[in-house]
């Protein structure tokens, strides 16, 4: 994904190998029940530059292992469409035929992530915006290079910025791009798509009790057995080094669904004393200025996702209208020094 660093090695193609986390036990947590054991099961899994954790309780470990199994399988096939470091990937090999003088025919999973990363972008008023890949690119460059983009290299690369050149016909299954030199960055949502699909394989396989941890995009069911939630640690803050606070909320979520976190914690830039994200404004071509972070509830892992990348570039004021458009969803803004968040809707389990 073009949000990520370089990608690391993936396991074989159709058969990803489950890796035991940090090499312990399988059986992490024995809970007796009338019917048998049920046991904790966590398994690491590497893609889409960066490691996938799967956590599930169920009574029978072979059927949890197939089906932890399948959903990583699931992971790398999003990551064989949507990812921007792979030239083969789908999602570059549509937008190198563009334009199209006819609709082309999509994969089930493209049709879903590029419908949804237009929609939002629509919704934000253009703040995520999927086509925004020539900047990302730009931003790329002068950030190896130390400087700022300058306005001619900005001018340049905004042209082909706009999801109006993108037509989907969910329907037909089709996409068409309406202009050349279209780049499509799905970086800002792909993950937090990917740990939804990865959690509905597993719910289908009968495993409802999971988490799905993408680096930082989460989705989860139901809690673990005898449990009333999910008790989550959220550093959004880490690196806010300003404020000196290494803030860490523990969250408890007792309703299912998804949460992600954006920000500059881990990745940004220093230009001339400045602190920019990779975040970027598609208005101005640069990043967000930093330190900034924002952590999102919603009911499905895309729309965390791209809320979060979303609100990262929009206002409070705007992010606090936007949010309001997604049933459901919250968030946590962490745009002070001071440490405390700024809280949009209802965000579950956070101490009001
Ligand atoms: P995230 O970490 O989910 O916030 O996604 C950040 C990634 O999304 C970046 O590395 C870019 O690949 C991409 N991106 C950057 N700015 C935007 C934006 N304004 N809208 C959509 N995607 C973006
Ligand atoms: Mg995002």
């Amino acid at each position: 994904m073009s949000h990520l660093a370089a990608p690391v090695q993936i396991s074989k193609r159709c058969l990803p190998r489950l890796e035991r986390c940090g090499g312990s036990l399988l059986l992490l947590l024995t809970i007796f029940g009338c019917q048998g054991p049920v046991q904790k099961v966590q398994f690491d899994h590497a893609a889409m530059g960066t490691r996938f954790r799967i956590v599930a309780y169920h009574r029978n470990d072979g059927q949890v292992e197939e089906a932890i199994q399948h959903a990583f399988e699931a992971i790398d096939d999003i990551e064989d469409i949507c990812s921007d470091w792979k030239s083969d990937s789908e999602i570059r090999r549509l937008c190198r035929s563009g334009p199209h003088s006819e609709p082309v025919q999509v994969s089930r999973h493209l049709l879903e992530v590029l419908s949804r990363a237009v929609e939002v972008s629509r919704i934000s008023d253009g703040a995520f915006d999927p086509t925004v890949g020539p900047l990302v690119r730009l931003w790329r460059r002068c950030q190896r290079a130390g400087r700022l983009p300058s306005s001619q290299e900005l001018e340049r690369a905004r042209e082909t910025v706009g999801v109006d050149s993108i037509s989907i016909n969910k329907i037909a299954g089709t996409v068409q791009l309406l202009r050349s030199g279209l780049e499509i960055d799905l970086g800002g949502i792909a993950k937090g798509y990917a740990v939804e699909v990865a959690r509905k394989v597993m719910e289908a396989e009968g495993i409802s009790s999971l988490l799905i941890d993408g680096g930082g995009d989460i989705s989860f069911g139901k809690p673990p057995p005898h449990e009333r939630s999910w008790k989550l640690e959220v550093q959004p803050t880490g690196n806010l080094q300003d404020s000196g606070n290494g803030m860490r909320l523990r969250i408890n979520f007792t309703s299912e669904g998804a949460v992600a976190t954006s920000g500059d914690a881990t990745r940004f830039i220093e230009i001339e004393g400045k602190r920019y994200s990779h975040i970027l404004d598609p208005v101005t071509g640069i990043g967000v200025p930093g330190p900034h972070a924002v952590t999102v509830f919603a009911r499905d892992g895309a729309t965390a996702d791209a809320l979060a990348t979303a609100i990262s570039v929009l206002s409070p004021d705007e992010a606090a209208i936007f949010i309001g458009r997604f049933p459901g969803s919250a968030a946590l803004l962490f745009n002070s020094v001071d440490g405390r968040p700024l809280i949009l809707g209802d965000f579950p389990g956070y101490p009001r």
